[in-house]
């Protein structure tokens, strides 16, 4: 019977293996190392490691965790976790079974891209989805404004405009913009276009034009996007943990979900903007209310 299991390997989950390893608890993480920010070369906005690879955030990560001899490291996907009176079960793709008392979930958000030709190739290397992430590499550049609604496009136009006031607003033919957003525009002097885009041209990743479908080009050399969101794992879902309006896993100020034992931390839950340091912080917070808990009902 472990302590705590994690599930979810990355800034959240690391940093809660951190503490609950310091608090001389038995704990496994498990993670299937297929981290959200996977296709950037560089992780921005964490004091200390700012311009760190998220591979390299992940071996430093590992490293302090070693010296904690209660903590294991195994990659595998968890498929199943069921919730007993005093305990849950959690079952691997691999068809191991684990038992624990506390269940901390890590396991963040996977993002589908708009639908765009190419649009891979350029994701983490000149087009991105967060200002505060990569809004300094592209300061003062030509960039896109890519989302499939206008609610979206105007939050990204408003932020970015801090970035670079060389912005294009492109509805990729999803949405016609209201004729308000429009004199907005205009008054900025902000282009915009709204048909299809049809191809993104550059090389090694760095955008250099785009075309829409009514032969328009822009010569540009980024771009912003709204990707569409969805949790990584079903597994809060299945053990019925309440959910927020945005679609994250509830928690308390200590990571707690609605279900007893069931914590949650980082990307997957409601709370945060997602930021390395943010889940960290929250892995750091959810472990405190783990261990916090185990105390009690062990004093
Ligand atoms: C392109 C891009 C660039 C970004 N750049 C920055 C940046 O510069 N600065 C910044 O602060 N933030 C950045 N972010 C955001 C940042 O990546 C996230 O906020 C952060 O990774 C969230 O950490 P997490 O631990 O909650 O989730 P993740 O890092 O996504 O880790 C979740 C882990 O859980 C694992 N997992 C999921 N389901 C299961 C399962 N069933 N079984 C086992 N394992 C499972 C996954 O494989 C993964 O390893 C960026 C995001 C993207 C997409």
């Amino acid at each position: 019977m472990l302590d705590c299991m994690i599930i979810g390997g990355g800034p959240a989950g690391l940093s809660a293996a951190l503490v609950l390893g310091r608090a001389k608890r038995r704990i496994i993480l498990l993670d299937d190392n297929r981290p959200r920010n996977a296709v950037t070369r560089e992780s921005h906005g964490f004091i200390t490691r700012d311009g760190t690879t998220p591979a390299e955030f992940r071996r430093l990560a590992h490293q302090d965790i070693q010296k904690y001899s209660s903590v294991e490291f195994r990659t595998e996907r968890v498929t199943d976790a069921v919730r007993h009176t005093d305990f849950l079960e959690v079952t691997t793709a691999a068809g191991a079974v684990y038992h624990t008392k506390k269940l901390l979930l890590a396991t963040g958000l996977k993002e589908v891209l708009p639908d765009i030709p190419g649009i891979q190739e350029y994701y983490g290397r000149s087009i991105f989805s967060c200002p505060y992430c990569d809004g300094w590499e592209l300061r003062d550049q030509p960039l896109a404004i890519i989302s499939n609604d206008e609610v979206h496009a105007r939050h990204l136009l408003v932020v970015l405009w801090n970035w670079s006031h060389q912005l294009l607003v492109c509805t990729n033919g999803k949405y016609a913009l209201s004729l308000e957003f429009k004199e907005d525009l205009q008054r900025k002097n902000i282009s915009f276009n709204e048909h299809p885009i049809i191809n993104l041209a550059g090389h090694g990743g760095q955008l250099e034009r785009i075309t829409f479908s009514n032969h328009e080009e822009a010569t540009l050399t980024g771009g912003f996007i709204t990707p569409d969101w969805f949790q990584s794992s079903e597994l809060g879902e299945a053990l019925g943990c309440a959910k927020s309006h945005s679609g994250g896993i509830l928690i308390d100020e200590f990571g707690r979900t609605s279900i007893p034992h069931v914590y949650a931390a980082g990307d997957t839950s409601a709370i945060a903007p997602s930021q390395v340091i943010i889940a960290a912080g929250e892995g750091s917070r959810a472990a405190i209310g783990v261990n916090t808990d185990l105390a009690h009902e062990e004093f």
